[in-house]
């Protein structure tokens, strides 16, 4: 039986443009396979998860967008080793629930579990262990990539290493990911040992993430986008290690790994677009630092890794007009001038929004078009104002690329082809890849186009 296909509004979590697509969702594999096999309906093609990267990486006008709420089997799981096998459309969320009653957990998370195991591999997500752990890809053993040419490759960092390298991260431009096996990381309990450190401006929040890098496997913290002169990048890191079961309190200790479960709000509907403003968040701002002083909590998974997952829809809050992210890496090197001149730019346009993250992040990996190297990365939220918002990002990507930085493709909205080029040095690496399994680009995006990493018709 064809697969239908119908036409949809499809955009980014950030809701920027969202643009008319062809849609469809294959009922099985072979139905998939089916479709990719067939160039002449389906020339130009492009995976999608639960749409969680904040852009157009998920977006194809030109093309099919394959959703894969059909394809989400987990197929094995080995209690004793932790070697966990599943179809792509999994979600993060799903595969906890499996694997956390045996004592398992994600070896790293982005901070949603509404994420396909497809997206999170396409993308390789980051957590807040970058620098103990590395990203996602580094704990993919191997992975099923439906080719362009109908044929199924099973790849991995022995067999054709550079397809598997270049999948990772390689934002679903060599194939589909049909079925990956991942190595997961032994948990003592869903709970996590959180040590609340304020930091009264930028210096003192680096001297902190440096001095703890080695005693803390987690760290993220919130900033103060808005925070100016002695003020500037204050901010409150949340530095968290496993809790052992017998640091539990109650009935926790003999059951470490069961979680209560907490009702999930909703943002009912869009925020009229001035419920954002310098005023508002600068108010929220200088709550959330009053109210966080220096304490150590123990919390479970969802709580620590997982805040936003618990308000549906919380995107709404940026109004119809939406917003995008912006997630800048500095190097090393440079990250302190870098970071200094950021907040000072984001401070001067007084758009940023109250969610604005600075992690760590440890070396890079082989795979080409992934995002991190040893440095840190600022990520915030900035509502779509029109002209200001461009403006200011076109200023922060100067700042960027003068400090040697790098933007995320799965956080960009906005990137050109010149800057993704500058920031991204291994692209050939990746275009050579690219050629060799798709010489025609049937595998496109929106995004792809838009940076000039594929043609732009
Ligand atoms: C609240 C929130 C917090 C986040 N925090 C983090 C974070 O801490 N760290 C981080 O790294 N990211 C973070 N992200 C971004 C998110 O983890 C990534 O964008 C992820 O890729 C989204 O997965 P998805 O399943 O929604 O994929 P989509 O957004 O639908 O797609 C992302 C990319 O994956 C490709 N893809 C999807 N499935 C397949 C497949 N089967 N085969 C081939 N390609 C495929 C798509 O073509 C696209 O290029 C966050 C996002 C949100 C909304």
């Amino acid at each position: 039986m064809n697969t239908t296909v119908n036409k949809s509004q499809l955009s980014g979590w950030g809701g920027y443009r969202p643009i008319e697509c062809r849609v469809a969702a294959p009922a099985s594999r072979s139905a998939l396979r089916q479709m990719v096999a067939d160039r002449q309906s389906h020339p130009r093609l492009l995976m999608r998860g639960l749409g969680r990267s904040y852009g157009d990486s998920a977006v194809e006008p030109t093309g099919t967008v394959l959703l894969q709420n059909n394809l989400n089997r987990v197929r094995s799981f080995d209690h004793a080793t932790g070697l966990l096998r599943c179809e792509a459309g999994v979600t993060l969320e799903d595969i906890i629930h499996v694997v956390l009653p045996h004592g398992w957990f994600l070896p790293t998370t982005p901070g949603t579990k509404f994420v396909t195991l497809g997206g999170a591999i396409a993308a390789d997500v980051h957590g807040k262990n970058h620098h103990v752990d590395g990203t996602f890809g580094r704990w993919v053993q191997r992975l099923n990539l439906l080719l362009a040419d109908g044929s199924e490759c099973e790849c991995s960092p022995l067999e054709h290493p550079e397809l598997f390298w270049a999948t990772i991260g390689g934002m679903g431009l060599t194939g589909v990911i049909v079925e990956a096996e991942l190595q997961l990381r032994r948990c003592p309990s869903a709970y996590y040992h959180v040590s609340y450190r304020r930091c009264r401006n930028l210096d003192a929040t680096l001297e902190v993430l440096a001095e703890t890098d080695n005693s803390f496997t987690y760290s993220v913290g919130w900033i103060d986008c808005l925070g100016r002169g002695d003020r500037l990048g204050r901010s409150i890191l949340m530095l968290g290690n496993d809790a052992q079961a017998g640091d539990l309190s109650g009935e926790l200790r003999d059951h470490p790994f069961h979680v209560p479960p907490t009702r999930r709000k909703r943002v009912p509907l869009y925020f009229p677009n001035f419920a954002l403003n310098r005023l508002s968040v600068s108010a929220f701002n200088y709550l959330y630092y009053a109210v966080h002083p220096d304490r150590e909590v123990v919390v479970d998974y969802d709580s620590y890794f997982y805040p936003l997952d618990g308000i549906h829809d919380w995107n709404r809050i940026y109004g119809r007009r939406g917003f995008v992210q912006y997630q800048a890496l500095f190097p090393q090197a440079t990250a302190e001038r870098g970071l200094r001149r950021a907040l000072e730019t984001l401070a001067a346009f007084g758009l940023a929004s109250f969610l604005a993250v600075i992690k760590r992040s440890g070396p890079a990996n082989p795979a080409p078009l992934s995002y991190l190297f040893d440095g840190y990365t600022l990520a915030l939220d900035i509502p779509n104002v029109g002209p200001r918002m461009l403006e200011m990002a076109r200023q922060l990507d100067d700042i960027l690329l003068a400090e040697g930085g790098r933007l995320y493709l799965a956080k960009d909205s906005l990137m050109s082809p010149d800057t993704f080029r500058a920031m991204y040095p291994r692209l050939g690496q990746f275009l050579s890849v690219k050629r060799s399994v798709d010489p025609d680009n049937r595998f496109t995006s929106a995004q792809a186009r838009r940076v000039g990493l594929l043609p732009s018709s």
